[in-house]
């Protein structure tokens, strides 16, 4: 599969485009959702240029998955969440909309109003 290095999130990652950064390591970079579905969604990209989670290294994956994981409870603490999702969609046919992979986190905080 042939990787395009104009995708939106790969122009996050050169800093070419704009995103609020809440996380960055040597291997991953976690930023806000531009349209969340809910307050704190989080975004959680690994750095290597993979299209999907398939096409990606089992060294990439461990990090993502960690990475995600930590941003996951930060945000699960910070926003008094009562659950997280964490949803990974590989290929349109999912719904991925945006050819880098990532995963999202989606805090569930009770009484609060979904934004889309
Ligand atoms: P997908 O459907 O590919 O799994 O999800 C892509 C996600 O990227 C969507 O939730 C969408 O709101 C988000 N997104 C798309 N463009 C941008 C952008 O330019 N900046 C940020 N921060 N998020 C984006």
């Amino acid at each position: 599969m042939s990787y395009d290095p104009n995708n939106i999130f790969a122009k996050i990652l050169r800093g070419e485009a704009p995103a609020i950064r809440v996380y960055e390591d040597a291997q991953t970079l976690a930023f806000m959702d531009i349209m969340p579905e809910a307050e704190g969604h989080v975004l959680v990209v690994p750095k290597e240029a993979a299209e999907t989670l398939l096409d990606l290294s089992e060294d990439s994956a461990r990090a993502a998955i960690v990475t995600t994981r930590r941003v996951a409870i930060a945000v699960k603490q910070a926003l008094e969440a009562s659950a997280v999702r964490v949803a990974q969609f590989s290929g349109a046919d999912a719904g991925q909309t945006v050819p880098h992979c990532h995963f999202h986190i989606v805090p569930h905080v009770p009484g609060a109003v979904r934004s889309s």
